[in-house]
């Protein structure tokens, strides 16, 4: 099928890619989603989602074609905040200058140390490599990667990947002040903040040898754009999103999978707190089956992203490949 191996690019894979979307029903409709929506609903619901917000986009990482979803509006409305989903891009962006050989370890130590704002693991970490900061989503990792980090390097990197700020009320990352910037690159900033849809299609940009996805509603045919990055540095970010399905915070989305990549996120409406009341939590899991690939995102208010976002993208994902079975043969 397929003549190249990884990402490499591939011009009759992203052309066949290129006339689904065009082609493509924009938003989920028909029996599918139907199926979907009942399916979702029904016993068991992931633990911790009853009664609370929640939204759900399935996505085709290849076309970016919208597959199925619950509330899906809501990833195309206005930008939120995101927490540690930003953290593989800010890995990506201290990959434009360094190389994938070359990373530094660095040691998340206990709560109640010198260090500023403790990790949010009161135990710490431990010795950790950039592999295991993804996949454990460990702040004190993040945020000395973040001091060596050029913040232009980032804003770079917001704008290849679509998505900067500024283009409407939010503020330019760097017009953010110095310490802002740090935090921002940590995803613990409220000021940063991106339209989710953006940030879905820049995972599935990470998945399917660079393109990006320029939809910004349902019922847009979706062009793209050609991301280039290094395949050693892409797959940096692909082991921390597997490794964290294995056994890091994405577990609850992955682990029972060998096709599985996961990355999570929690955003605090009050900065400081930790109380469940006031988080909201993020799910991003990519499924490289390679019969069909799926990228799901989750959204669950209020909500942690490793103990309520990640089991919902879970059931996103096996309750559509139990009903794909039955589209086939309609
Ligand atoms: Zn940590």
């Amino acid at each position: 099928m397929s003549g190249k191996p990884g990402n490499a690019f591939d011009r009759r894979r992203w052309l066949q890619a290129t006339l689904a979307a065009v082609f493509a029903a924009p938003p989920p409709s028909g029996m599918l989603q139907q199926a979907f929506e009942r399916a979702m609903a029904a016993p068991p619901l992931p633990e911790g989602t009853e009664g609370r917000a929640s939204a759900v986009l399935l996505l085709d990482p290849d076309s970016g074609r919208v597959l199925a979803g619950l509330r899906t509006a809501f990833f195309f409305g206005p930008r939120k905040p995101c927490g540690s989903l930003i953290k593989p891009f800010t890995a990506l962006a201290f990959l434009l200058r360094h190389s994938p050989a070359d990373l530094p370890r660095f040691l998340c130590p206990p709560a109640g140390g010198s260090q500023g704002d403790p990790c949010w693991n009161p135990q710490g970490h431990g010795l950790l490599t950039l592999e295991q900061a993804l996949a454990h989503s460990c702040n004190s990792y993040f945020r000395q990667l973040a001091l060596e980090l050029d913040p232009a390097d980032f804003a770079r990197l917001l704008y290849l990947f679509g998505l900067e700020t500024g283009a409407d009320e939010f503020p330019r990352f760097d017009s953010f002040p110095g310490e802002e910037q740090r935090r921002a690159m940590t995803g613990s900033s409220p000021r940063l903040a991106v339209p989710p849809i953006r940030l879905a299609l820049a995972y599935a940009a990470l998945y399917n040898g660079g393109r990006l996805f320029l939809r910004q509603n349902p019922e847009e045919t979706s062009a793209a754009r050609s991301v280039y990055m290094e395949a050693a540095s892409l797959a940096v970010i692909q082991r921390g999103m597997r490794l964290s399905a294995q056994e890091g915070t994405g577990r609850l989305a992955g682990a029972a999978s060998s096709s599985r990549y996961v990355k999570t996120g929690t955003h605090s409406l009050r900065e400081g707190t930790h109380r469940l009341s006031d988080l909201e939590g993020w799910c991003l899991a990519v499924d490289r089956n390679p019969a069909e690939p799926l990228l799901v995102m989750t959204f669950v208010h209020p909500g942690r992203g490793a103990t309520e976002a990640a089991p919902l993208a879970a059931k996103t994902l096996a309750v559509y490949r139990r009903l794909r079975p039955a589209r086939r043969s309609e």
